[in-house]
């Protein structure tokens, strides 16, 4: 059987991952997975355990380590966020292809692990764009709100080692080069 797949995406936060993964998911005929992560992060307004995150306590987060089951996981802030092992291989067994949405620390684990991934950054057009973006959401404290900044200017400068780069300024355009190079697989 033909093996699948994995793509990576990573991204500061606020860029607009979110918007740009769910449109291309609702794309049947693309067959995407989306990896569900894990985390340590309270849910914000909205969302779902099981949809947007498997919200977990730290303990519940350490003792899937210990177990093996984390493809990969990373601290990001005052959290911990992980891969769920058991679904990717299930997904990539199966031929399918799966896309992790994930930060940079993550992405570099999953790229030494899995040579031929294929990895997209996005980029925002600019820190001030991103930061408006951040505080308009109104969903992290301007305390939080900085801290992210701050990890967006590390990891904007990671965004060279990344196969492509997206910018994300007019989001119609951003969600046809995403097409575009996920198709062109
Ligand atoms: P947020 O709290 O905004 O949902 O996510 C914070 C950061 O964690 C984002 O950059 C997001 O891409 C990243 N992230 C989400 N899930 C995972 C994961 O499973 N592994 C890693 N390494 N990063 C993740």
């Amino acid at each position: 059987m033909k093996k699948g797949f994995l793509i990576v995406y990573s991204g500061p936060s606020g860029v607009g991952k979110g918007t740009i993964m769910k449109e291309l998911l609702s794309l049947k005929t693309l067959k995407l997975c989306f990896s569900v992560s894990m985390t340590t992060r309270k849910p914000r307004p909205g969302e779902v355990d099981g949809v947007n995150y498997y919200f977990v306590t730290k303990e519940q987060f350490e003792e899937n380590i210990k177990n093996d089951q984390i493809l990969e996981w990373a601290q990001y802030g005052d959290n911990y966020y992980g891969t769920p092992k058991a679904p990717v291989f299930k997904w990539i067994s199966e031929g399918k292809t799966v896309i992790l949405e994930i930060e940079v620390q993550g992405a570099d684990k999953i790229r030494s692990q899995y040579p031929d991934v294929r990895t997209m950054f996005l980029m925002p057009p600019s820190i001030h764009v991103l930061r408006e973006r951040l505080s308009g959401r109104q969903t992290e404290s301007e305390e939080e709100v900085n801290k992210r900044i701050e990890i967006a200017k590390k990891e904007i400068g990671r965004a060279n080692d990344y196969d492509y780069i997206i910018v994300n300024n007019r989001l119609e355009d951003a969600i046809e080069d995403a097409l575009e190079i996920n198709l062109n697989k």
